[in-house]
């Protein structure tokens, strides 16, 4: 039985829209016009978008010309490894199926922390010299573990290859700068940081890179994307940036509401596996496995009790294939009881108790609690 309203605790899939920008998608939509037009509406329509192209490029330390509004994480990923013109591509064994999928070339091993080995980038640059565009991403989103970009970057440039950063899981969560990373590209998305679904964007360092655009057509974005904008979406997505105030304050906030998790949940059962945790991680997630019970039980049964968290990673298809992050970071073997809980921006103390209550019964049940002990 649901006790209460349903609790959302899965921000790293989305995250609930943020009243401001619920605000600003409605009121561009009232906005008749097209960007491209010349005459006074689409002038209008056109101003929001450079507000929001200026807004985000000031967030992330870009200038605004190097904004290249997309449909999402997806796009702007698709669009970078392409785009950069690069033959060869070198990506971390953990980056998101967006990034896997435009055909890696080379892997970058992680430890069992799930963090790169710069020394194997370093001599996958140096075995193959062609030319690369390398992806690592900043934070994973099944484990919240942190990458060292910055390091990373500076060993690929050496090599002469390009550097792409995945930044969707850490925009807004982590401070962004396009300088201190010293990547060429970073893509963001608007729906994980409480804007609207469907919106994103990829920042460049240098606003007058040349980036082959994946959509022809029309000379929207620099002719880096073809396309009308998508006016609402980037008007919201701007909207739910202006709302990442006090970066640091919400950071230690959900610190605070993820170690109570975390420590409940070892205290409930001490054989609890959580995965990434002697790594620097973003503050809002936990990626915990219960040794025996399939994430899927665990999902469900969550679910039926009102909590909303997801098994390791949630794929569009809604079925569950077995974690290539897990395995990279060498734990395989539990990645089949792995479930993921991620927090943000409306997540309060009393979510967490509901999580630990629901997460608690569940434990006490002895199907359970049975096939948790026979794992252990
Ligand atoms: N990259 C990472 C790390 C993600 O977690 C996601 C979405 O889950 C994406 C890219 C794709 O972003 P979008 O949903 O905006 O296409």
């Amino acid at each position: 039985m649901v006790a209460g309203d349903p609790v959302y605790l899965d921000y790293n899939a989305t995250a609930p829209v943020r009243p401001a920008a619920l605000r600003a998608v409605t009121g561009a939509l009232a906005v008749t016009g097209n960007p491209s037009s010349v005459h006074g509406f689409g002038r209008g329509a056109r101003r929001l978008v450079e507000d929001a192209r200026e807004r985000i490029a000031a967030w992330a330390g870009a200038a605004s010309a190097a904004v290249v509004f997309t449909s999402g994480g997806t796009e702007a990923n698709a669009l970078a490894l392409r785009g950069w013109g690069r033959r060869r591509i070198v990506a971390s064994a953990v980056e998101h199926p967006s990034v896997l999928a435009a055909g890696v070339d080379a892997m970058i091993p992680v430890d069992d922390r799930g963090i790169i080995d710069l020394a194997a980038l370093d001599r996958l640059l140096t075995e193959d010299s062609e030319p690369a565009v390398v992806a690592v991403m900043l934070a994973n989103n099944e484990t919240g573990v942190i990458q060292p970009v910055a390091e990373a970057a500076r060993v690929a440039k050496a090599r002469g290859a390009v550097v792409h950063c995945d930044a969707v899981q850490a925009a807004g969560r982590l401070p962004l700068s396009m300088a201190a990373l010293g990547v060429h590209s970073l893509a963001v998305s608007g729906h994980k940081l409480g804007g609207p679904q469907g919106t994103g964007a990829l920042l460049l360092a240098d606003a007058e890179a040349e980036v082959k655009p994946l959509l022809a057509g029309g000379g929207q974005e620099k002719r880096r994307r073809a396309g009308t904008e998508n006016v609402p979406g980037i008007a919201g997505f701007a909207a739910a940036v202006a709302e990442l105030e006090d970066p640091d304050g919400e950071r230690i906030r959900l610190a605070g509401l993820r170690d109570r998790l975390e420590a409940a949940a070892r205290d409930l059962l001490p054989t609890v596996v959580i995965f990434g945790r002697d790594a620097p991680r973003l503050s809002n997630t936990t990626c915990l496995a219960v040794p025996g019970v399939a994430a899927q039980t665990m999902v469900m049964a969550l679910d039926l009790a009102g909590v909303a968290v997801s098994a390791g990673s949630a794929c569009s298809s809604g079925k569950v294939a077995p974690s290539h992050v897990l395995s990279a970071m060498g734990q395989g073997a539990l990645a089949g009881s792995a479930i993921r809980v991620s927090l943000g921006w409306a997540s309060s103390e009393r979510d967490v108790d509901r999580f630990i209550e629901a997460f608690g019964s569940l434990m006490r049940r002895s199907a359970i609690r049975e096939g948790a002990a026979s794992a252990a």
